[in-house]
């Protein structure tokens, strides 16, 4: 059977995997769902002995079954193998009492790789059959770039740009895309803030004229943000994997219940557990954690979503987001398919900034969801009594799960894993600070101080920026930028 794959707003138009994958969006706003989604299950025995990569092809097999077993083995092979540290992609730590499942060895350092080394092979394939030639744009305030950057470098028929605002970024994240190789690859900073940059990269999006002179080349503009359904299935791997890991090491049998602790912005990561646990993972809660920015733990403790409040820069800047735009397909399961009450609810985010669902659907996301919050105070004293009590550095974006995690009593015998998001030698500065090291305002003095304090090393490609090339040092007016992107996507081959 092939699962087709509709908008959460309307379930009358479907479209091929293939299709959500090339489009992102559905056209009406939705995000793409399948109705299928568990009716397959996932046959734990095999998980447990198959390497990441078999458990990449299996499940990915599974969720976007119009793509051929050959296209989905060449895409897993060419999206995990030599690309992260280990062969084992994601490895499951024990760290005190509970587990942690570091999703970070990726090529970026940030759990955003296991997507995003994925998505590109998906889109290639999916483009080749269309006869389209795809050029990324993204706007980024530091993390995300990269990653995609990355991801999409040197990938046939796909292009991408990258805008930053100039000065906006961290010097890490600045000289990680600055430094980026591939000749499908551009990066330019703007003379604005981040909110300038993503307005102008959004009114390229919309621009009709450019779009149809593009399209005369047969050349389509994407993005590759975290509502593509391309990114959310190969994080469903990782829950699978994971699992598996805690089998073999025999801390669990096959079939006994795990909890996930997650920490959560755009609702993705997390969500991607309820897909793994809707395909027949023995999850017993998920744990939302949130910084500061705590709009999904109210809503997942009251049912009312409200944007409408104060919005904080925290020490977990990918954290720091409002509108949690994956929380949408959530709604979607959690209604058994209203796709005109999850439209209703969406058109009152748009209006008032603010929804609620009835008490029958938030009872039946509270079935499987928990939450909590931190401070930034108190994700620094995480990361310090986790450092005191084990020795291991938790990034801020982590240390955030770790507290909410202690702040939740694990059911009797039930193990706990915290999903752990980022390298704490991405977010150095503020590790050292945290741990109560020196911390001094250069980058790279600080990974020397962490290196010394902590028994681990900092990742080749982080402490490699400090004498790696330049390539791109365009500095380009707002007003510049669609210009900027047609003359790259002329260069598309
Ligand atoms: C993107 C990101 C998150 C949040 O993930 P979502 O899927 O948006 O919930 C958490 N931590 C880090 C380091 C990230 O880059």
């Amino acid at each position: 059977m092939t699962s087709m794959y509709h908008s959460t707003r309307n379930a009358d138009a479907c479209v091929s995997a293939k299709r959500a994958v090339l489009n992102g969006l559905a056209s009406d706003g939705g995000l793409y769902v399948t109705d299928a989604l568990g009716e397959t299950k996932i046959d734990l025995e095999r998980v447990v002995t198959n390497t990441y990569r078999e458990n990449a092809a299996y499940i990915l097999g599974t969720l976007l079954d119009d793509y051929s077993a050959e296209e989905i083995e060449s895409c897993v092979k060419a999206a995990y193998k030599g690309t992260f540290e280990t062969d084992d992609v994601a490895p499951v730590v024990k760290v005190g009492d509970a587990f942690v499942l570091e999703l970070f060895r990726g090529p970026t350092s940030a759990f955003k790789d296991v997507a995003l080394q994925m998505l590109p092979q998906l889109m290639s394939r999916a483009a080749q059959g269309a006869g389209e030639k795809i050029m990324i744009l993204a706007a980024t305030s530091g993390d995300t770039g990269k990653a995609a950057l990355a991801g999409f470098a040197n990938t046939p028929g796909l292009g991408i740009t990258v805008f930053y605002p100039h000065n906006g970024t961290s010097e890490i994240q600045r000289l990680q895309m600055v430094t980026q190789a591939g000749d499908n690859v551009a990066v330019a900073a703007v003379e604005g803030n981040f909110d300038d940059t993503q307005s102008a990269v959004k009114r390229i999006f919309g621009d009709e004229a450019l779009r149809e002179r593009l399209a005369a080349q047969d050349t389509v503009l994407s993005s590759a943000n975290s509502i593509n359904i391309g990114r959310l299935a190969p994080q469903v791997v990782y829950y699978f994997d994971a699992y598996a890991q805690l089998v073999r090491a025999g801390e669990i049998a096959c079939g006994d219940a795990v909890e996930f602790c997650v920490p959560t912005g755009n609702f993705g990561d997390v969500l991607a557990g309820y897909f793994a646990k809707r395909m027949g993972l023995p999850v017993g809660k998920l744990i939302v954690a949130s910084n500061c920015n705590n709009v999904l733990s109210d809503f997942l403790t009251e049912g009312v979503y409200d944007r409408n409040r104060e919005f904080f820069k925290t020490i977990s800047p990918s954290m720091d987001i409002l509108i949690s735009s994956n929380l949408e397909r959530l709604l979607y399961y959690a209604s058994d398919g209203a796709a005109g009450f999850v439209a209703g609810l969406m058109g009152d985010l748009a209006k008032t900034g603010r929804y609620q669902v009835p008490d029958e659907v938030l009872a039946r996301i509270q079935e499987t969801f928990a939450c909590g919050w931190a401070s930034d105070e108190q994700a620094e004293a995480a990361m310090k009594e986790c450092h005191d009590a084990t020795g291991y550095v938790l990034d801020p974006h982590t240390a955030c799960a770790w507290h909410v995690s202690k702040m939740h009593p694990h059911s009797e015998g039930v193990p706990r894993v915290v999903l752990s998001t980022a390298s704490p030698y991405k977010f150095c500065h503020d590790v050292c600070e945290a741990l109560g090291l020196a911390a001094p305002q250069d980058d790279f003095a600080c990974m020397r101080e962490l290196e010394g304090a902590s028994e681990t090393k900092a990742p080749a490609a982080l402490a490699a920026l400090e004498n790696a090339d330049e390539r791109f040092g365009d500095v380009i007016a707002v007003s510049d930028m669609s210009s900027y992107v047609e003359t790259k996507c002329g260069e598309l081959l």
